[in-house]
C-alpha cells in the first residue's frame, strides 16, 4: 500500500496547523505511522490520497449511518444551496427540524441548534446551572463531552491517547465544580452527593458511553440514576451526541426506557455537516434568551444548509423504522464473526456491543468503566489498527473509541472484514 502523497501532505500540514491536523486524535499518534489524508468517499468507502480505499467502520466518527455522500442527503444540500449559504435570520426548516427532534427523542419537548457537540454540552450545563441556582455537577470518568473547559477532566478518548487527561489553560477554578465519578458505580454518586448536598446542579453522562471505547450501563443503573437525581433535584442530562439517532430512533433514552431531563445531540443529527443540539422539558428549556435569563447564542447557529442536510437524514432514519433492524442485524452478524475468530485462536478477549456499535479490547478483563477500559493492551491494538487498516479497513485510531457501522455495510463487505479481522489479530499477535 503506497501513501506518499498522505505522507507528503502530512509533513506539510505539521509546519501549519498544529500536530498536522485540525481535531487531535486523527493524528494517529496512538497507533503509530503517518494519518492517511482523504479524498473523497461514497457508501462504505472511503478514498485516499494515493488512490487506496478502505471499508469505513468509524464514519465520520458517527455521522454517516447510512454510509457516505448518500444520495438523499446530497439532493438536499444542494437544492438548499440555490437559495443562499446563510441568513443570520430563522428560517421554515429551522421549525421542522425542531418539530421533528421533538417528536424523535422521548425528552425533548422544546431545543435549540448549535454547531457542534462541544457547544450542545457547554450549553446544556449553563442551563442547568440557571434552572437550580447550582454550581457543581457530576460527570463520570472516561466520558467525553467535548472540549468545554469544564468537561477537561478525566475526558477520556482524545485526552486519554494524548496522555494528558487534564489540560493546560483550565483553571482550578473550573475544576473545582466538576465532580468526578466512576461509571456503573451508584455508590460513588450518593457519596458525592451526601458530601455536596444541595450544591449540584447537574449529572452528565454518556448513557452508553463511546469514548472509552464502548461500555455498556449495568441492569438498574440508568434508572437508579433517573431515582437520585430526582430525590435530589438534580438535571440529569444525557449526552447522546454518539449514541443519539444510533442506538434507536430516540437514542439511548429509547433503547433502554430511561428518560433525562435534559439531552445533548450532535454528529448524526447534521447528517454530516456541522450541527448540535440542547434540549429537555420545557421547563427548563424556557430559562435559555430569549424565552430566559441563560445567554446562549450562535451566528451560524441553524444553518440553512446544514439544517437541509440534518433534516433529509432524520426524516429518513424517523419514516423508516427497519435502518435500526438492518444495523442490528449488521453489527450482530460482524460481533458474531470477530467472536468466533477470537474461539478459534482461544482468545478471551472482551468485547463489548450494542446495536451499530462495537469496540474490542486487548484485555480479558470484563470493560465496564474507565479503570478497567485502561487495562487493555494499546500496544497490541495499535499493531492491529495497522494491521487492518494495510488490509484495506478503516478503524478508529485508538482503543478507546467506539465503532459506527452504517447501513452501507453488506454481508460480502462483513466477510472481508472478518477476513482481514482474522489476519491481523495473527499478525498483531504474532500467532
Ligand atoms: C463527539 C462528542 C462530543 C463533542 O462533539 P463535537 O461535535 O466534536 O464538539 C460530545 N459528546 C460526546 C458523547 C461525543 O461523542
Amino acid at each position: 500500500m503506497q501513501i506518499n502523497k498522505s505522507k507528503s501532505l502530512f509533513e506539510k500540514a505539521q509546519d501549519f496547523i498544529p500536530g498536522g491536523v485540525n481535531s487531535p486524535v486523527r493524528a494517529f499518534r496512538a497507533v503509530g505511522g503517518n494519518p492517511i489524508f482523504i479524498e473523497r468517499a461514497e457508501g462504505a468507502h472511503i478514498y485516499d490520497a494515493d488512490g487506496n480505499s478502505y471499508i469505513e467502520l468509524i464514519n465520520s466518527w458517527g455521522p454517516m449511518i447510512l454510509g457516505h455522500n448518500h444520495p438523499m442527503i446530497k439532493e438536499a444540500v444542494i437544492k438548499a444551496m440555490e437559495n443562499g449559504t446563510s441568513f443570520g435570520a430563522p428560517t421554515a426548516r429551522e421549525v421542522e427540524i425542531a418539530e421533528l427532534i421533538t417528536k424523535m427523542v422521548p425528552s425533548v419537548e422544546k431545543v435549540r441548534m448549535v454547531n457542534s457537540g462541544t457547544e450542545a454540552t457547554m450549553s446544556a450545563i449553563r442551563v442547568a446551572r440557571g434552572y437550580t441556582g447550582r454550581d457543581k455537577f457530576i460527570k463520570m470518568e472516561g466520558h467525553y463531552h467535548g472540549h468545554g473547559d469544564s468537561f477537561l477532566i478525566a475526558a477520556g478518548s482524545g485526552a486519554i491517547t494524548m496522555g494528558n487527561p487534564d489540560s493546560p489553560g483550565v483553571t482550578k477554578g473550573t475544576a473545582k465544580d466538576t465532580l468526578l465519578a466512576p461509571y456503573n458505580d451508584l455508590e460513588a454518586i450518593e457519596q458525592l452527593i451526601s458530601a455536596n448536598k444541595g450544591e449540584i446542579a447537574a449529572l452528565i453522562l454518556e448513557p452508553v458511553p463511546g469514548n472509552m471505547g464502548l461500555v455498556l450501563p449495568k441492569a438498574g443503573y440508568l434508572e437508579g440514576l433517573r431515582k437520585i437525581c430526582d430525590r435530589e433535584g438534580i438535571v440529569l442530562i444525557f449526552d447522546e451526541v454518539m449514541t443519539g439517532f444510533r442506538l434507536a430512533k430516540g437514542g439511548a433514552q429509547e433503547r433502554f426506557g430511561v428518560v433525562p431531563d435534559m439531552t445533548t445531540l450532535g454528529k448524526i443529527i447534521g447528517g454530516g455537516m456541522p450541527v448540535g443540539a440542547y434540549g429537555g422539558k420545557k421547563e427548563i428549556m424556557e430559562f435559555v434568551s430569549p424565552a430566559g435569563p441563560v445567554y446562549q447564542a450562535g451566528t451560524l447557529s441553524g444553518n440553512p444548509i446544514a439544517m437541509a442536510a440534518g433534516l433529509a437524514m432524520l426524516k429518513h432514519l424517523d419514516s423508516n423504522d427497519e435502518v435500526y433492524k438492518e444495523l442490528d442485524a449488521i453489527g450482530g452478524k460482524l460481533v458474531k464473526g470477530i467472536k468466533s475468530s477470537l474461539l478459534k485462536y482461544q482468545l478471551d478477549f472482551s468485547i463489548n456491543h450494542v446495536g451499530s456499535m462495537y469496540s474490542l479490547f486487548f484485555t480479558n478483563q470484563e470493560i465496564v468503566d474507565f479503570e478497567t477500559a485502561k487495562q487493555s493492551d494499546t500496544a497490541v491494538f495499535g499493531k492491529y489498527f495497522q494491521a487492518m487498516l494495510q488490509r484495506g479497513v478503516y478503524l478508529a485510531p485508538s482503543q478507546f473509541e467506539s465503532l459506527f457501522l452504517s447501513t452501507a455495510l453488506t454481508d460480502h463487505l462483513i466477510e472481508q472484514i472478518l477476513t482481514a479481522h482474522e489476519e491481523s489479530l495473527i499478525q498483531a499477535l504474532g500467532l
